[in-house]
């Protein structure tokens, strides 16, 4: 079933069957994505450059 958002980037206001869908466009998820990755360093400051350290070591290991 079809339902309306509005994008969270532009403001459009689209029709996606997708629940999981947010933005209106590639374009405006990539922005999205890199929005809340900006805004969650802000609030976690040098968590980030730990855990990606942390993770890359685990990716080495499998
Ligand atoms: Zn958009």
């Amino acid at each position: 079933m079809a339902r309306e958002i509005e994008c969270p980037i532009c403001g459009r206001v689209f029709e996606t069957t997708k629940p999981n869908k947010r933005y209106c466009s590639f374009i405006c998820r990539e922005a999205g994505r890199n929005l809340k990755r900006l805004q969650w360093e802000d609030s976690h400051p040098g968590y980030n450059a730990e855990y990606a350290k942390e993770y890359r070591k685990r990716l080495k290991t499998k």
